[in-house]
């Protein structure tokens, strides 16, 4: 038997509990995994709450992300004792994910855990982490370096905010952190932000074309507020679009990119080529520093992860959010 987060779909409703399992109900796959932790991420949110379409299968173990050590495997390369982390392919969505104590996955899925990072710190990177990675290298791939100018991040108290504020930071750019909750600026400012910007000012329907400002951005917003990053973002400037916390939907004119060449490069991580991925983690081993990690995470047990579930999408939660699932 092990715990987890289940979500139920019937005649009584959406909803999820904490609940013991049997082992023999495990979703098919040739690797079984002891998860030490997981995470909460945005999506896990729309899952746990049912705010949002994430499910597509019930009944469902929520969570997009874990990392652990391997209990069984018939997949070739991957053996008992092995330490792994899974983000994405539709893991806590379509297949049985990491807020429980178990799992078992496609082998080809798992990524090792990089040497650098305990199974806690992977978590606390997650998702949200590896997607802030994937931004910052698309901003490099674009010829944003750091001599270019200011680089926006938006949602920065946010998981992937808190990531791509502190990467971008390290790696010597001057970062401009946008957030509603400017309270939390000695927080960004301890990440590396250079300046804080009131998100009030993207919210709304603006011009085509604003003052240019941005040699790059990471959006994870979306809706009016990519519409205005892509109106004042410089002659040739990169935005890298992650994220819809303010909206799916895109009310921008073409003006940014046939009269100033700026380019709009979209991110997705859930179907991530493996080879993407690996570079990824590698650069988080090698440009995320631990002690700003730490700073931006907090450590909850599986039975608060419902309630936080809920918390992170008003809103409240700053940075990461890791959970010990065997506590
Ligand atoms: P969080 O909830 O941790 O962060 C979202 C942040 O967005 C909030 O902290 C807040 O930052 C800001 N925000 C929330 N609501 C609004 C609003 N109405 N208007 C403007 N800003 C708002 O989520 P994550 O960091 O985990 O994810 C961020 C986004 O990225 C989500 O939309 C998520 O779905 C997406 N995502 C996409 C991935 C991909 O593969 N493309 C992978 C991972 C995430 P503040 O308080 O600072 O204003």
């Amino acid at each position: 038997m092990f715990k987890a987060v289940l979500i139920e779909k019937d005649d009584a409703g959406y909803r999820a509990g904490l609940c013991e399992l049997d082992d023999a109900a495990l979703p098919e796959g040739d690797v079984t995994v002891r998860v030490e932790y997981s995470t909460l991420n945005y999506k896990d949110g729309l899952a746990i709450t049912g705010k949002g379409p994430v499910v597509r299968k019930f009944p469902m173990v929520p969570g997009i992300d874990l990392a652990g050590t391997v209990e069984a495997s018939s997949h070739p390369g991957i053996a008992v004792g092995d330490r792994v982390l899974l983000n994405g392919w539709g893991v806590g969505e379509g297949h049985w994910g990491g807020l429980a104590q178990r799992a078992r996955l496609k082998g080809e899925w798992l990524v090792p855990l990089p040497a650098a990072f305990t199974a806690r710190q992977a978590m606390a990177i997650g998702t949200a982490g590896y997607t802030a990675m994937l931004c910052v290298m698309a901003l490099e791939r674009h010829g944003v370096t750091p001599d270019k100018g200011e680089v926006l991040v938006t949602g920065a108290n946010g998981g992937v905010g808190s990531v791509a504020v502190a990467l971008l930071a390290r790696l010597g750019y001057t970062v401009v952190a946008s957030t509603g909750r400017p309270d939390e600026a000695d927080y960004l400012k301890a990440l590396g932000a250079a300046e804080i910007v009131d998100r009030a000012q993207f919210a709304a329907p603006g011009k085509p074309l604003a003052r240019e400002r941005w040699a790059g951005a990471v959006d994870t917003v979306g809706s009016h507020t990519l519409a205005n990053v892509c109106a004042s973002t410089r002659y040739r400037g990169t935005v890298a679009a992650c994220g819809l916390a303010q909206g799916m939907d895109l009310p921008a004119t073409v003006a940014p990119f046939i009269l100033r060449g700026v380019t709009l490069v979209g991110i997705d991580s859930v179907m991530a080529p493996r080879e993407e991925r690996i570079e990824a983690w590698s650069r988080l081993a090698r440009d995320l520093d631990p002690a700003r990690l730490e700073l931006m995470t907090r450590e909850i047990g599986l039975g608060e992860a419902i309630d936080t579930a809920a918390a992170l999408l008003e809103g409240k939660v700053r940075g990461r959010v890791v959970v010990d699932v065997n506590r």
